[in-house]
C-alpha cells in the first residue's frame, strides 16, 4: 500500500512538472562517480549492492528527474539523497543492453532540479539474482546453445562470471533502449554510454560470501590494482577485492569467481580450472615467447597480462584491456600465440581511441601470423576479418555526409570498423611507410597527449616524406567505404634486351584510395610492384619481367576491397611479340 501511495505522489509530481515517461531524458546525467559495496553469494546466485553515485547533469536544461537502470533480474530497494528517501517509480524497461533483454528502471524524483553541469549524490541499494539468461538473443531467433555461449554471464556455485554494461547491468546505468533487431542500435547506445563514462571513477568493494564453513573460490576482477583479502569468521568466510577504476575508460567492470589454479610468470598470469594444466601451460609459454616480438613493435609490457579460463569450452572469449576471459581447451601453440599477441599488445600499448587501441592489437595478430608463417598466411588471416568488414560497409545504402563522419574510424562505435577495418588500415600504413617508420611512430605515441583525432596521423606523417593526408581522409577521418580496383589494361612490349615491359593501368571505381600491389605473372614466377590509386582515379605502372607476361592481378589481399572479381587481366602472349 505504501508503495502504491508513493507511486501516486510521484505520478502527480511528474504530471505537475509537465514531464511524462515519453519525454524522459534518460541520457541527461553522466555517472561521474560510483562507490559500490557488492556482496556476491554464489550459493543463492545472488547479488546485493549498497553504494553511492554522483550524477552530473550534462544536458542543457535543469533536470528534476533521474533515471537509474539495473538488470531486470535485480530490484531496487532504496534510493536516498542526504539520508532522505526519495520517491521513485520502478518499472521494467525493454532494452537489449542487458542479457535479460530488459532493465529495472527507477524513475527518481530529485529533491530539487539539478542545473546543467551541477551534480547530485544518491545513496542506493538493490539486490536480486543473476542467472544464465540469453533472452535478448533467443528472442531474435538465435539458437539457445549459441545464445548461451555468447551471453554466459551468471552467478553460480560452480562458476561465476559477470560482465558489466552491454552484458549485465549489475551496476546502475542510464541509457535509451537498445534493440538488437535494429542493426546498429546496441552499438550506438552502448557507444554513447561508454563515451559519457570514459572519465568516470568507480570504486568497488566486492565480497564473495559463504556461510557453510567452506572457503569461497577465488575472486578475479579485471582491474590490475585490486587489493585481495581473505577473511574467516566462524562459519562465515569472505573472499574480497577492493578496486578502483580511474578512469573507467572503455573498460567494462567484470568479476569472476571460480576454483582456479594459477600459473604465474614474469609476463603473464593464467588462472585455470582443474584438469586444464596443459592448455594453461601452453598458453603461458606462447605468451612468454612472444614478449620480445611485441616489445619490438609496441614497447615493453606496462603490466602483467592476465588470462582466466571460462568454464564452458564453447563460450565466446571476452577481453578487457590486457585481461582475457577465454576457454582454455586447445594445446595448439599457434592459436595460443595468436590470442597472446593481442593481449600482450594491450599490455604494452594503449589508447583512448578504439581504432588505435583495438586496431593495433588486431594488427599485432596479423604481424604474428606473418612472423610465424609468412605474408600469405597473414593475408589469409586478415581475409577472415574482411568479410565482417565488407558486410559492415555495405550497410550504408544511401551514404549521407554525416554517415561519413559518424562511421569514420575516429568516431565509430561499430566493432567491425574499429577492429577489422582499423587492422587493415594499420597493415596498409606499414606496407606504405615500412616497419621501421611505423615502429617509430608507435613509439612516439603518448595516450595522454592524444587530444585530437589528427594526433596519431601526424605522428605517422612525421616519419615519412610521403603525403598521407589523402589516405587518412579516406580511411580515418571519414568513411569513404572501400576501394574497388580493376585492371583496365596491360600492354606488354619487348625491350632491346629481350625482356618485357608491361604497362598496367589500374582503375579505382571506389571512393577510397589506396596503394595497392600489382602482380605480373609469367611462366615460373611473378613480379610485384605497388601503385597508388586515388578514389575514382586511375594509376599507371610499368613493370619489367624476363619472360612473356601471362596475367596481371591487382591487390594481393592486403587492401580491403568491395569487389575482388574484376582484379585479374589475361595477356595474350602473341601480342607481346608485335
Ligand atoms: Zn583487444
Amino acid at each position: 500500500m505504501k508503495l502504491r501511495g508513493q507511486r501516486l505522489v510521484l505520478l502527480l509530481i511528474l504530471c505537475v512538472s509537465g514531464v511524462n515517461a515519453f519525454s524522459l531524458n534518460r541520457e541527461a546525467f553522466t555517472f561521474t562517480k560510483y562507490d559500490l559495496d557488492v556482496r556476491v553469494e554464489p550459493e543463492q546466485q545472488r547479488l546485493g549492492v549498497r553504494g553511492r553515485l554522483t550524477l552530473r547533469n550534462d544536458s542543457a536544461t535543469p533536470q528534476k528527474i533521474a533515471v537509474l537502470q539495473i538488470s531486470s533480474s535485480l530490484d531496487w530497494r532504496s534510493i536516498k539523497a542526504g539520508e532522505k528517501p526519495l520517491q521513485f517509480v520502478s518499472q521494467p524497461y525493454t532494452s537489449d543492453i542487458d542479457h535479460t533483454g530488459a532493465l529495472s528502471e527507477a524513475i527518481v524524483a530529485l529533491p530539487e532540479a539539478v542545473a546543467p553541469k551541477s551534480s547530485v549524490d544518491l545513496e542506493i541499494a538493490y539486490e536480486g539474482i543473476i542467472v544464465l539468461d540469453a533472452t535478448r538473443l533467443t528472442r531474435i531467433g538465435a539458437p539457445t546453445a549459441q545464445a548461451n555461449s555468447s551471453d554466459w554471464d551468471q552467478i553460480n556455485t560452480k562458476f561465476t562470471a559477470v560482465r558489466g554494461a552491454g552484458y549485465v547491468a549489475w551496476y546502475p546505468i542510464a541509457t535509451e533502449a537498445a534493440d538488437l533487431s535494429e542493426g546498429k542500435s546496441l552499438f550506438d547506445v552502448l557507444g554513447r554510454w561508454k563515451t559519457r563514462e570514459a572519465a568516470s571513477k568507480m570504486h568497488l568493494h566486492i565480497d564473495v560470501f559463504r556461510d557453510d564453513g567452506e572457503r569461497p573460490p577465488e575472486l578475479v576482477i579485471n582491474e590490475a590494482s585490486c587489493a585481495m583479502m581473505y577473511e574467516a569468521m566462524g562459519r562465515s568466510q569472505i573472499y574480497s577485492g577492493d578496486c578502483t577504476y580511474q578512469p573507467l575508460g572503455l573498460v567494462v567492470p567484470t568479476f569472476v569467481v571460480a576454483s582456479y589454479e594459477v600459473i604465474d610468470r614474469a609476463a603473464i598470469q593464467v588462472h585455470y580450472l582443474s584438469g586444464r594444466n596443459n592448455a594453461a601451460t601452453n598458453y603461458a609459454d606462447a605468451a612468454e615467447k612472444l614478449v620480445p616480438f611485441i616489445t619490438e613493435w609496441f614497447g615493453g609490457p606496462r603490466s602483467k597480462v592476465r588470462t582466466a579460463e571460462l568454464a564452458d569450452p564453447e563460450a565466446a572469449s571476452f577481453e578487457s584491456g590486457s585481461f582475457l576471459l577465454t576457454p582454455l581447451t586447445g594445446t595448439d601453440a599457434k592459436l595460443a600465440g595468436l590470442a597472446a599477441a593481442h593481449q600482450l599488445t594491450h599490455a604494452a600499448f594503449s589508447s583512448p581511441r578504439p581504432w588505435i587501441n583495438e586496431g593495433a592489437a588486431h594488427f599485432a595478430q596479423a604481424l604474428y601470423v606473418q612472423h610465424q608463417s609468412g605474408r600469405q598466411a597473414a593475408l589469409d588471416y586478415m581475409q577472415l576479418h574482411r568479410s565482417a568488414l565488407s558486410a559492415a560497409e555495405q550497410q550504408t545504402t544511401a551514404p549521407r555526409s554525416e554517415d561519413e563522419v559518424n562511421r569514420s574510424l575516429v568516431n565509430t562505435s561499430d566493432e567491425a570498423l574499429y577492429r577489422s577495418k582499423a587492422m587493415c588500415v594499420w597493415w596498409m600504413l606499414r606496407d606504405m611507410i615500412g616497419d621501421q617508420a611505423l615502429k617509430k611512430a608507435l613509439a612516439s605515441y603518448r595516450p595522454d597527449e592524444d587530444k585530437e583525432p589528427s594526433y596519431m596521423p601526424r605522428l605517422i606523417q612525421a616519419q615519412t616524406q610521403r603525403d598521407l593526408e589523402w589516405f587518412f581522409d579516406d580511411w580515418v577521418y571519414r568513411d569513404h567505404g572501400l576501394p574497388d580496383f580493376k585492371v583496365e589494361s596491360a600492354f606488354p612490349r619487348k625491350t632491346m634486351t629481350d625482356e618485357y615491359l608491361v604497362t598496367v593501368t589500374v582503375a579505382n571505381l571506389g571512393k577510397a584510395g589506396a596503394e595497392v600491389p600489382v602482380i605480373v605473372k609469367f611462366a615460373g614466377g611473378e613480379i610485384v610492384k605497388r601503385v597508388e590509386v586515388r578514389a575514382n582515379s586511375k594509376g599507371v605502372i610499368r613493370i619489367e619481367v624476363q619472360k612473356p607476361p601471362e596475367e596481371v592481378v591487382v591487390n594481393d589481399g592486403s587492401v580491403p576491397e568491395s569487389d575482388m572479381t574484376n582484379n585479374t587481366f589475361k595477356i595474350e602472349v602473341a601480342d607481346a611479340s608485335k
